[in-house]
């Protein structure tokens, strides 16, 4: 099968796959997908994504802690991050940020780590995923506050394709209007588009995709969470991404075949995977 998917965006080191994963990755080894980023959510997580970049074709790596696991974070922990951002296919530092929503770890301790995450990146010169729920106003500062738009930073990088700044940074799962989204890209941002832009009341995903330049879009599926549409209710998996880029080419009023192939080549780019 054509190699031409890239999920952006999946945890496939999460426990949930612990019986299944072998299959799991048979399965995308099987399919159209070229690449999936395995991305960690607190330090054990990292770890172990950095263990499957190692054991699969297909699978790179970010390590990094989410704003739920904040609180189990200290500067053994960041150091640990820092040794583990070294290795090799280690690709991003991510997935971090603020979530406003459920309050897992209290929004100072969240504020704190995210700044010092987003420091580690800056000094690697490494992409940045973000993880931002209810928090876009706390995210936007202090993302400007740290100097992730800077041109010392976006001068580590080359030019855009569409001549405007790379910040390598990266909104997962982006669920934002399109004023803040076009705010982002302005600042040199990548916006990535997860399965809920298939569901029925996807109207401001959809805005969002509509309004972002092709080359600034990537697709995800954030398994095992966030299941597109047919597959909605069930485990989310790497191969479903492809229901989010055949979404993606619909809005876009283009081939399924080209969405794919370009989400994939602004993948690479963006992770810098040659
Ligand atoms: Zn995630």
């Amino acid at each position: 099968m054509e190699k031409i998917l890239f999920d952006s965006h999946a945890h496939i080191n999460e426990e949930r796959f612990d019986g299944c994963r072998e299959e799991l990755c048979r399965e995308i080894g099987e399919s159209a997908l070229a690449y999936v980023m395995d991305i960690g959510f607190d330090l054990e997580s990292s770890v172990r994504a950095v263990e499957d970049a190692a054991k699969y074709d297909f699978c790179y790596a970010a390590v990094g802690c989410h704003p739920h696991d904040a609180k189990t974070m200290d500067d053994a922990a960041l150091i640990m991050l820092k040794g583990l951002a070294k290795k090799n296919k280690v690709k991003a530092i991510g997935e971090i940020g603020l979530d406003y929503y459920y309050d897992h770890s209290e929004r100072d301790v969240q504020q704190y780590w995210f700044r010092r995450q987003i420091q580690l990146a800056l000094q690697l010169k490494m992409p940045i995923i973000i993880h931002d729920r209810d928090a876009n106003d706390d995210v936007m500062r202090i993302l400007k506050e740290e100097g992730v738009f800077h041109t010392q930073r976006t001068d580590c990088f080359p030019r855009h394709p569409d001549g405007g700044p790379d910040a390598r940074l990266l909104l997962h799962c982006f669920s934002g209007s399109r004023e803040l989204a076009r705010q982002y890209v302005k600042l040199g941002a990548t916006i990535s588009i997860a399965g809920p832009v298939t569901f029925k009341k996807s109207r401001k995903t959809v805005e969002v995709v509509e309004e972002t330049e092709l080359s600034r879009l990537l697709v995800e599926t954030d398994s095992p969470y966030l299941t597109p549409e047919p597959y909605r209710g069930r485990t989310n998996k790497p191969v479903f991404v492809e229901h989010t880029a055949r979404k993606v080419a619909e809005i876009k009023g283009i081939s399924f075949e080209e969405a794919a192939a370009a989400t994939c080549e602004n993948a690479r780019r963006f992770f810098a995977i040659d």
